[in-house]
């Protein structure tokens, strides 16, 4: 069995197989060998002598032998003898698995230096270079093998400069480096009480045992954990490769670089490098490098090569690369090459522009760009160069990054707002009275409350930046202060919240703003192309309409009525309505406010001209709307002419003790019918209007919370005698469908479907039913649920596939059934989440509903699913 293999063999036919066999470093060095690029010869010992190590702690049979005869034929390569005391041979032994796990694991450099064979490395006029070398290799030995604290060498680096009175490395003349180097042995000796071993064989196998054992170091699993790297995947390769020395003075040098810019993808190669260092140098920091182009000027024949090396590495493997090269008296290396990790931007301009030069397909470059950096495009940022420590942390509930002055009531951000200043508007929940200071704020903070909660959906919608369940935050409104432990923050303080992460911080952060640039559409052009799932969005206003339409939205999947009753006074009236139903004065009350919800509709139907906009009639429990304070109450009673005590029993009577399951939804319907027949009349009031001024609307009406066919029969009726009160015309049908957000409603969903031309799935409610998880106060127990391996996710987030997406696809199917081409849609926060995106598109649904800024992910992500194999729908 071969367990060896040099760098000039010819390995596999795939890249892939190369790397599963050599891990990626060894792939990318064998390739590169095969390429004719300048790498230093060597030899890799497989991934699967790895796992055998792991498993019996022996190496197979035959390894030795193997390792011997691929030595022996490097010596031959380069000319020089392992050990040899006139002409040494020294090799790097690195690490490299099949999956990158950058820094990871670990590397020995300059193998091979001892007493005896350090007087051949050095000529007369490299001494110093000679000493660097083997003090660095007691040092990584003795690191790496021996397990010695890091810091004890750099205290006696430290202490020696410090005893010379220099301050950098470079300053330490040849007789400190060798002093250096003697203090590096006592200190081996003392730490492991045995000699740094002076045989180059017994250093190699060593080495070669620690990195095969690095496989196992705890930042190692970490990583893998976090990264979901399965425990399958074979271990790490070992590379032994001839040293090259970038640290023999200024003809020499090691440097990193970039085929393109990963920060933003421009097309030129980006790097730095350190004259006469060794590549570990670069990494440390301990030196500032210098910008890749001075390398033009210092050493041009080199760079020119450097480009042409980069520009061709990059054309064979067609993405950006990330090279390590060292220069070694005027000669160029190249020690490693290995995909970039890209921003979003760049990801983004980098995919559309390999597209663009023919290098990769339209397709190849949409499945590139992970959606979930299309969300981080949309949003501004905290400035990476000012790092801060985090106050608090909560639930990442609307991406982006804000800084304001602390308001603890709408009111007040609003009063700030219209002075000019930032605020964080922070409460323990949000209530929909506070949708004006929600508005006025740059970004807002709650207590309570999870991703679907009013905050969350509100922020989002508005592309504001939110931090929601942050639980570990004391708010004290009436204090006007809030406090995490010992830490109390008053009001008008600056705060600064991360709404990607859900982190707080103390202070005012630098942002650096971001929007989508024209990479970021010529990509989504293309994605539209490929897609099946078609895109709306959730917009209650014109405003965010045509936000949403400019982001790609296909028209509106859910207007949220409520939520044009926020503004101050049409909560008024609509409170007004809510206590007088029974009376002769609510149905002046109804007409005007009618006249408001045309106007609103009006909006809507004009910003989204021709394309379809779903609109929801009134949701939420008419508890939420009354008077809560006192002299809210008192002012109420007043408009009304009604004594407070009496409209305290009103308002007493609306009271109920588990509201998300009570008298909402379709139930307000049944109950208050005049309602919804203002908001149908309304809608096609708007209908007809804007059809006279040559528009062309297309509404739908939405029925929420249905959970039975003969709720829906009872609905439609109501809903359909409304429309024909206004229009005449009956060429002008408004469809009639609903939303699927009770269990028992997937169940019934043939009946359902015989009166509702389309379903809607309201995964929201559809989530907190079915899990029986209240969707404000999850936040409370989910974290102890995905702590313990209980849910992989919040399934507020990311679709449950296994229980409320088989209840979808049941719904689907049965719904089929009832109706012959039955519209579908979602519009649940899940439409914005690239997992629930992709089972939307598995499902068979037509289309998903998300939040203006997250239309974008959408678009892309439909795409990735159309094109991925698995991605199959499954009507
Ligand atoms: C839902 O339940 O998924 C939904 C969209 O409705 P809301 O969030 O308004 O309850
Ligand atoms: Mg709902």
């Amino acid at each position: 069995m071969k367990h060896v293999y040099g760098f000039a063999e010819n390995v596999a036919e795939t890249h892939d197989e190369r790397k599963s066999i050599l891990g990626g470093k060894g792939a990318s060095l064998n390739e590169m060998t095969a390429l004719g690029f300048p790498v230093p010869s060597g030899f890799t010992i497989t991934t699967e002598v790895c796992q055998q190590f792991n498993r019996s702690h022996n190496y197979p049979e035959g390894l030795k032998q193997q390792v011997e005869s691929a030595l022996t034929r490097l010596e031959s390569a380069t000319g020089k003898r392992f050990g040899d005391a006139k002409n040494p041979l020294l090799v790097s032994v690195r690490s490299g698995a099949a999956i990158s796990m950058p820094g990871m694991m670990d590397t020995v450099l300059n193998i091979g230096l001892n007493a005896k064979t350090l007087l051949g490395l050095t000529r007369a006029d490299h001494e110093r270079f000679g000493w660097d070398a083997y003090r660095r290799l007691v040092q990584m030995f003795g690191n790496v093998v021996g397990g010695i604290d890091h810091a004890r060498f750099q205290d006696a680096l430290e202490q020696l400069k410090s005893e010379r009175g220099v301050s950098a490395d470079a300053d330490l003349n040849q007789g400190d480096l060798k002093e250096l180097t003697l203090r590096f042995e006592a200190l081996f000796v003392a730490e492991l009480g045995q000699a740094f071993p002076q045989d180059p064989e017994q250093q190699l196998w060593a080495a070669i045992d620690a990195v095969f054992r690095s496989w196992h170091t705890p930042r190692a699993v970490t990583y893998r954990k976090i990264n979901a790297i399965s425990r399958d995947v074979l271990g790490t390769a070992v590379n032994v490769q001839a040293m090259v020395f970038g640290n023999q003075g200024e003809t020499s040098a090691s440097g990193v670089a970039f085929t393109r810019d990963p920060a933003t993808g421009q097309r030129k190669e980006r790097g730095e490098y350190l004259p006469n260092a060794q590549g570990e140098d670069v990494v440390a920091g301990l030196r500032t490098p210098e910008a890749l182009d001075a390398l033009q000027q210092t050493m041009p024949a080199v760079y020119a090569q450097l480009q042409d090396v980069l520009e061709r590495l990059e054309r064979h493997f067609r993405v950006v690369q990330d090279v390590e090269f060292t220069v070694e008296e005027g000669t160029l290396y190249l020690l490693q090459t290995r995909a970039a990790k890209l921003s979003a931007t760049a990801a983004v301009r980098v995919a559309v522009d390999m597209a663009q030069e023919g290098l990769i397909t339209q397709s190849e470059a949409l499945l590139r760009v992970q959606p979930r950096q299309l969300a981080q495009l949309m949003h501004p940022s905290f400035d990476p160069q000012h790092p801060e420590t985090v106050l608090a942390a909560g639930l990442g509930a609307s991406p982006g990054a804000a800084s304001g002055r602390v308001a603890f009531e709408a009111a007040q951000a609003e009063r700030w707002a219209e002075q000019g200043k930032d605020v964080i508007l922070v409460r323990q929940e949000t209530s929909p009275d506070d949708i004006g200071g929600m508005q006025a704020a740059q970004g807002l903070l709650t207590s309570r409350g999870g991703f679907t909660s009013h905050a969350a959906i509100v922020a989002r919608a508005m592309g504001k930046p939110c931090v929601s369940g942050c639980e570990a935050l004391h708010v004290d409104a009436k204090a006007q202060q809030l406090s995490v432990g010992d830490v109390v923050v008053q009001a008008g303080e600056w705060l600064s919240i991360d709404g990607g992460t859900g982190e707080v911080f103390r202070g005012q952060r630098p942002l650096v703003p971001a929007q989508l640039d024209a990479c970021a559409h010529t990509l989504l052009s293309w994605a539209d192309g490929v897609r099946r799932l078609g895109v709306r969005a959730n917009a209650d206003t014109p405003h965010e309409a045509r936000l949403a339409k400019a982001l790609g939205a296909e028209g509106i999947g859910l207007a949220r009525t409520e939520h044009m009753f926020f503004a101050q006074e049409r909560m008024a009236l609509f409170q007004q309505v809510i206590v007088t139903r029974e009376t002769s004065q609510s149905a002046s009350l109804l007409q005007r406010l009618g006249r408001f919800q045309q106007q609103d509709f009006e909006g809507l139907l004009e910003a989204m001209d021709g394309l379809p906009v779903v609109i929801r009639l009134l949701d939420p429990p008419l508890h939420e709307f009354l008077p809560k304070t006192a002299s809210e109450l008192e002012r109420l009673a007043q408009t009304l002419h009604l004594s407070e005590a009496t409209l305290g029993q009103r308002v007493a009577a609306l009271q109920e003790f588990n509201p998300m399951l009570g008298h909402r939804g379709c139930r307000l319907g049944v109950t208050h019918p005049q309602i919804y027949e203002m908001q149908v009349e309304a809608i096609a009031r708007a209908t007809v209007r804007l059809q006279a001024a040559g528009k062309v609307p297309q509404p739908r009406i939405m029925i929420p919370l249905i959970g039975d066919g003969r709720e829906m029969q009872f609905m439609r009726h109501l809903v359909s005698r409304a429309l024909q009160r206004v229009l005449e015309d009956a060429s002008t049908a408004i469809k009639i469908g609903t939303m699927i957000e009770v269990p028992r409603a997937c169940v019934c969903a043939e009946a359902i479907a015989t009166h509702a031309e389309f379903f809607s799935f309201g995964t929201n409610d559809l989530t907190q039913m079915t899990f029986g998880f209240s969707r404000d106060d999850a936040a409370k127990f989910l974290p102890a649920y995905k702590d313990n391996g209980l849910l992989p996710q919040d399934p507020f987030q990311q679709l449950d596939q296994e229980g409320v997406g088989q209840l979808m696809a049941l719904a689907v199917e049965r719904g089929r059934q009832g109706r012959a081409g039955l519209g579908l849609g979602l519009c649940g926060e899940h439409g914005g989440d690239a997992a629930s995106v992709t089972f939307c598109h598995q499902v068979g649904l037509d289309y998903v509903s998300a939040s203006p800024y997250r239309v974008p992910l959408a678009r892309l992500t439909a795409a990735q699913a159309a094109l991925s194999p698995s991605g199959e729908s499954t009507p």
